[in-house]
């Protein structure tokens, strides 16, 4: 390799990027901004409305809430300042190299059914889907399916309902019943998108809310290829 050479390392696009990218294609994303500034950081959750949720946005901090990068249901102005400042003396502390472009702003998202949308590329299959139920069911129990891109209504569907998981999306003890065919939607959307995006090397989607009437994603991850 020439002495000049720039190595070509994956991309690690911002929650932001990943965000507005996935806008543009019709997946649904809780409304986030970009606030470079603990003053900006005020003055955009005023105008979206309280309570608003504060996360680190560095290409260098891969998962915030580790890192003391997540605020949630901050309630007004003075929440959201001492937020700011809590985010990025406890970020400085864990990585004190990461490139810091401020904060990333958006509603606190009334609670829902955490569930997860991945993609990450096999050696034989090329991209595959994975669906599966947010926090210790995919972590500790791997309740996970898998289906290879492109994912088919029908795919997305059996994807759903071959969790073990699947009966706690139709409600259990009180809990509401989530929208099945919101989650089928957005998985159908998400496998077009990467379909269209061959350079999209990893997509996250950690977590999804599930609700009676729909599915958003709160958090989003893309790595493009070197
Ligand atoms: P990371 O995965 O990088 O640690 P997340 O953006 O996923 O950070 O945030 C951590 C957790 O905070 C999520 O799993 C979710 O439970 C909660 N959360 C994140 N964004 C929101 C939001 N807009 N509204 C409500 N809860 C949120
Ligand atoms: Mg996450």
């Amino acid at each position: 390799m020439g002495k000049g050479q720039i190595l070509n390392q994956p991309r690690l696009l911002t929650e932001v990027e990943s965000k507005q990218l996935l806008e543009r294609a019709g997946i649904p994303v809780t409304k986030t901004k970009l606030a470079r500034s603990k003053k900006e950081a005020i003055s955009v959750s005023k105008e979206m409305g309280f309570p608003v949720v504060l996360k680190i946005i560095s290409p260098d901090v891969v998962h915030k809430s580790d890192s003391g990068g997540v605020k949630l249901g901050l309630a007004n102005g003075a929440q959201v300042g001492r937020a700011y400042s809590e985010i990025m003396s406890s970020v400085r502390q864990k990585h004190p190299q990461a490139a810091v472009q401020g904060v990333s702003v958006q509603p606190m998202a009334s609670a829902g059914m955490e569930v997860i949308v991945g993609m990450s590329k096999d050696p034989q299959f090329g991209p595959v889907l994975m669906f599966g139920l947010g926090g210790v069911l995919v972590e500790v129990l791997k309740d996970v399916s898998f289906r290879i891109v492109p994912v088919t209504k029908r795919d997305a569907s059996e994807m759903i309902r071959e969790i073990k998981g699947y009966p706690l999306l139709q409600g259990y003890r009180g809990q509401e019943a989530v929208d099945v065919a919101s989650l089928e939607g957005l998985i159908v959307r998400v496998s077009e998108f990467i379909e269209q995006n061959p350079q999209i090397e990893e997509l996250d989607l950690n977590p999804v809310f599930a609700y009676r009437d729909k599915a958003v994603a709160v958090d989003a991850r893309i790595v493009l290829e070197a």
